[in-house]
Formats: C-alpha cells, structure tokens, sequence
C-alpha cells in the first residue's frame, strides 16, 4: 500500500523498471505488449495537471504506442474474465458444494500476502481465480502470441498498475508462469509510466484517443469498476444471477455495495438464494471481517457471507501504492471513483458475460469456464507462510 509511496526517509521506494520495459521496447527480437489497469485511467491525469478522476485510457494507449508498444491491452478484458471464472466458482460452491463458503476474492495481492501469514485458515475461501493482471498476462503469451505465430519467449508482457505489491504478484509462485515463461514479465506503476512519458517529451495533452487492440483489448463497465471498492462484488453480482438463473437481473447496478464505509454488507436474491455479500477495504476493517468469520466458524454457524470482496488500500486500487501522490485525502480518492462510475456508465456493455471478446476467447481457446483448460491457466494455489514467532 501507501508505506511504499511514503517512506519518510525514502529508505523504501518502489523499484524502478522503466529500464526494462525501454531495454525489451528497443530489443526487435521482443514484441511488447502493455496492458494497463482499471485504477490507472483515473489517476494518470494528475501527473499531467488533469483533475483527479478524469478518464485518460485513449490518451493512455495512445501514449504507449508513441513510447513504441506493439500491442495495447487493458486489464479490464481480463476483469471480464475473472469475473467468469470467479463466478463460475462461486455458483459451484453454492450449488454443488464444491469448496468452501464464503468465497473470498483474491485478486489484491497485498490481501494474498495477508492472509497467507495471517490467516492462512483461511485459505480454502480463497478464490483460485489469478488476479485480472495475471490471466491478461497468461493470455498474451498463449492466445495472442498463438495468433501472431509467435512463441511465448518472443513476447514481453507489461503491466502498468496503480500498485507496488503487484511486482512481487508477477513472479510469486509457479503458477505465475503458466505459458511456459513469466506470464508478467514486469510491472510498473502509474508514476512510472507517467515518468516514461514525460522523459520521452511525448505532449500526453495533445494525444487523440485511440483503441485497445483485439481481441483482448475489449471491456464492459463491469470490468472498469474492479478499481473501485465494491467494485469486484458488483461485477460479480451483475453476472452471478445471470450464472445462477439462466435470467438477466432486473437492474445493472448494486447501489448497496457501493461506497466508503470499511465494511460493508447487503443482501440480494439470486434465484432462491438470498446471497448475503460483504465488502473490506483498508487492512484494519479487513481484520475485523476476518476475525467476525473466524469466530462464527468456531462456534459451529452459519457463515455470516457467502462471498466477500477484499481490498488493502481504503478505497480499492484507485488509492494504491502507484498512483500518483495525492491520496491522502478522500476526496481525491472519491473523484477517482466517480471516474469509474462514469466510465462504467458509458460502457456499451456493462456486464462481463455480455463482453463479445470474452466468449470469443472462452469458444475459440479457452473451453468453459472452471474447465480444464482454464484451470491450468486461469487459477492459482495459495501457501500458508506463517511468520516465526520465538
Ligand atoms: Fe494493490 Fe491496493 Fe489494489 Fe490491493 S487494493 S491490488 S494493494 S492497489
């Protein structure tokens, strides 16, 4: 999170590798392709006098290719995907009873570190689904590369992220290399790529907006909202009925799951099931969640929830460790918000089952969901590393 961004005395910063991303742009061996994060095109603006919240992503991509990128991809086609794979995990778990419930989200790395030394009970709640960064990773080596005739070792995947901990999710276990390579092979910050843009002399006010490429390029709003906090619990929502019924839920949006309390709870129907969600944001609130389950587990309950979404940074990532250095307030942290609500409500789609590109990869490469193919690429494990205690 912020301590990253933050350190007093700058003994703690974020490792620079804009180097790498510059030494894998100039190397014609290497075809490079960038994705960018939900939280980034609300943020990036800043580092350009834009207002917080200001929706920046054609300038974005546009940026990249100027910088020399051969592919542009966004995040937020692969939040579709985690969506499918999330909530194809949790119908299973809630209908058949395979795995544990709640079923937690595990897309927040800093969360994953958390839980694996703190709360490692925990860890068969852990969705398998990788983090949206890490299937969009996998993706570009074996899809993409596939249909570009190339091999997995000729392409360089970046990925820019509001986040410092994400570094480390790129090469955290072996399942981080599931195309045969590192799946990520570096992951950089919003500041990071707002240094490599002004370094280059690239005038980012005067960019036109441009695309994404396909085919993984492409999102609906619900794969936006992931920056946000709620976010993922609503994307998720807005699919699970469709998941659960066969039947499209009467509304897009899930008002309750929304806003800035650190825990926040709702209920909705899903076909019979009353589902009941909650939302942690900020590591103490987070605690709270966990113990509350912890405790309703020992005295032999209910489950409080059937599925909880997890973020460290207050706010979601649209406050992480990468963002440009204006958070300490919620204010800014409640514009980068409505700037993705805004993006989400511009969306031509808004639900992630709804994004064409999405069945096209699941038809064409990936089988269904939760099925084998996209369990070896798609989903991860988790290992208990308690910390020593004398
Ligand atoms: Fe990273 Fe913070 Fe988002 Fe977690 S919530 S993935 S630490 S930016």
């Amino acid at each position: 999170g912020q301590c990253s961004a933050h350190c007093p005395v700058g003994a703690i910063y974020e490792k620079d590798e804009t180097k790498r991303l510059l030494e894998a742009i100039r190397d014609p061996d290497k075809h490079v392709a960038v994705q960018i994060a939900p939280a980034v095109r609300v943020a990036l603006g800043e580092a350009f006098d834009l207002p917080a919240g200001e929706i920046t992503t054609g300038k974005i991509y546009a940026a990249l290719r100027r910088l020399g990128v051969d592919a542009v991809f966004d995040t937020n086609f692969a939040a579709d995907l985690t969506i499918m794979e999330e909530g194809t995990e949790l119908v299973e778990r809630l209908t058949k009873g395979n795995g544990e419930i709640p079923l937690i989200t595990s897309c927040c790395p800093s969360w994953v570190d958390y839980m694996e030394k703190y709360y490692d009970d925990m860890i068969p709640h852990f969705s398998t689904a990788k983090s949206p960064m890490m299937m969009q990773g996998v993706l570009t080596k074996t899809y993409y590369a596939e249909s570009k005739g190339l091999s997995s070792k000729e392409i360089f995947s970046a990925a820019i992220m509001p986040c410092t901990a994400k570094k480390f999710e790129c090469s955290r276990d072996v399942n981080m290399f599931a195309s045969g390579e590192q799946d990520v092979d570096v992951s950089l910050t919003t500041r990071e790529l707002a240094r490599m843009i002004k370094s280059s002399g690239i005038d980012f006010h005067s960019l036109s907006d441009e695309d994404a490429d396909a085919p993984i390029g492409a999102y609906t709003g619900a794969g936006t909202i992931f920056g946000a906090t709620g976010g993922v619990m609503e994307a998720a929502l807005r699919t699970a009925h469709y998941l659960v019924t066969g039947n499209e839920h009467a509304g897009i949006t899930f008002e309750d799951v929304r806003g800035m309390d650190g825990v926040r709870s709702a209920e909705v129907q899903v076909g019979d099931t009353t589902l009941r969600v909650a939302i942690a944001h900020g590591i103490a609130n987070v605690r709270d969640l966990m113990n509350q389950l912890r405790e309703a587990k020992a005295a032999g309950q209910e489950p409080p929830f059937h599925f909880i979404e997890v973020m460290a940074c207050r706010g979601g990532c649209i406050s992480g460790g990468g963002q440009p250095y204006a958070t300490s307030s919620d204010e800014t942290r409640e514009q980068r918000i409505a700037g993705i609500y805004k993006d989400d409500e511009k969306s031509e789609f808004r639900c992630s089952h709804h994004n064409p590109f999405i069945k096209k990869v699941y038809d064409d490469f990936l089988g269904a969901p939760n099925g084998k193919k996209a369990h070896e690429l798609l989903h991860t494990h988790y290992t208990p590393r308690p910390l020593y205690k004398k």
